[in-house]
C-alpha cells in the first residue's frame, strides 16, 4: 500500500486475471453482458490496473468492447444526466 491508502482500507479488487484463471470463460464480441462487467457506468472500458487482466486479455477484451460498441450491443457512453456521482469517470 502506499502512503496514500495508509490508515484507510482500501477496496483492491483481486488482481488476478479472470481469463487467464477460468479459461472456460471466453471473450466475446457477441456477449455484451459478459464484456459490460468491463466497463464503468459511464461505458468506458475498465483499466487494466483496476480489472486486473493479463496485457494480453485486456487487448483482447478493449477490442471486443470495441466490436460490441460498433454494432450497438455496448454503449459508446451514457446518457446520463450528470450528477456528482457520476463524475468519477
Ligand atoms: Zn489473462
Amino acid at each position: 500500500m502506499t502512503a496514500d491508502n495508509r490508515g484507510r482500507r482500501v477496496f483492491v479488487k483481486h488482481k488476478i486475471c479472470r481469463f487467464c484463471a477460468d479459461p472456460s470463460l471466453r471473450i466475446d464480441y457477441k456477449e455484451p453482458n459478459a464484456l459490460a462487467v468491463f466497463t464503468s457506468e459511464r461505458g468506458k472500458i475498465i483499466p487494466r490496473r483496476i480489472s486486473g487482466n493479463c496485457a494480453r486479455h485486456q487487448r483482447q477484451l478493449a477490442l471486443a468492447i470495441k466490436r460490441a460498441r460498433n454494432i450497438a450491443l455496448l454503449p459508446f457512453t451514457t446518457a446520463k444526466v450528470r450528477t456528482k456521482e457520476y463524475r468519477e469517470f
